[in-house]
């Protein structure tokens, strides 16, 4: 059985301080490990451990920061160099399977987590002068203790496009893909670029052909270690595809019936094919 944590992601509010006060039965702990997190099997479902599990399991808790509330409790990333493995009570999960398990709320709250984790362990030192940085206290954000720097939570911005010619889409395959799977075209955004600019050179560079119609369909969290996806919907203006820089060994149009992987609909790029998809359901009624 799967416990769905039934609340609405406006019911996460992030926060720099914890309250002096808490119910540390009611909390929830982000316990990450070699970027699989702990969670609580029991009962016939999983969850996340609060403090009081954390004690009675003994779970060697480091890099702890506090990340807001959820729901009313207050909420913490941390990592432990624990392997658990003679604890029954723990299981450690891939994150990216944490949608289907415990539903996509708290898996955004996981990606915050495991992000912030990351960054931390990132700047531990000044990357100017090499000194040691300290967290600031009114804001998500260290200093340097020498030289003044101020590190934020590094977010690296990411375009996806669907691509659309006669009732079909646009999927590429990059020599890296397991047999039979395709995607989206995809990049990071360049320094000195918009996210438009980015996803029209994108396409270009990576298969050759023009394209109008550029319209926003979404944004996601992607922290693997630390992207944000930022989706758009095109359609086809000119041109062959052809593959120039070796991301991309083979591209095709495909219509809907014909899409030879789904990518999974919790991520945006899964969205955006379903939303394509469906229009063509719709279409074909
Ligand atoms: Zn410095």
């Amino acid at each position: 059985m799967i416990r769905e944590y039934k609340l609405s992601e406006l019911d996460f509010f992030p926060l720099l301080n914890p309250p002096e006060k808490q119910e540390t039965c009611s909390n929830h702990y982000f316990v990450f490990k070699d970027r699989k997190i702990l969670l609580i099997s029991g009962e016939g479902d999983l969850r996340l451990p609060s403090a009081c599990n954390i004690t009675s399991f003994k779970i060697d808790i480091q890099r702890k920061q506090y990340l807001g509330e959820f729901g009313g409790f207050s909420c913490f990333a941390a990592e432990t160099i624990d392997d658990l493995t003679e604890n029954k009570s723990v299981v450690f999960e891939d994150i990216r399977k944490l949608p289907g398990i415990i539903g996509e709320t708290v898996a955004a709250i996981a990606g915050r987590a495991v992000h912030l984790l990351e960054w931390d362990k990132n700047t531990l030192y000044c990357g100017h002068c090499g000194s040691g940085t300290l967290w600031k206290s009114d804001e998500r954000a260290k200093e340097c203790t020498e030289c003044g720097l101020l590190f934020f939570p590094k977010i690296s911005p990411a375009i996806i496009v669907m691509i659309e010619k006669d009732n079909k889409i646009l999927m590429a395959r990059s020599p890296h893909f397991p047999p039979n799977r395709y995607g989206l075209i995809a990049g990071f955004v360049e320094p000195g670029e918009s996210i438009e600019e980015a996803v029209v050179r994108e396409v270009i560079e990576e298969v050759g052909i023009r394209i109008r119609g550029i319209s926003y369909f979404g944004s996601q969290p992607w922290p693997y270690p630390d992207s944000l996806m930022i989706a758009f919907t095109a359609k086809y203006l000119e041109g062959e595809i052809r593959f120039n820089d070796g991301e991309i060994e083979e591209a095709d149009w495909f219509s809907y019936d014909e899409i030879p992987h789904l990518p999974g609909n919790t991520s945006i790029s899964g969205k955006l094919v379903e939303h394509f998809i469906s229009g063509q359901r719709i279409r074909s009624i």
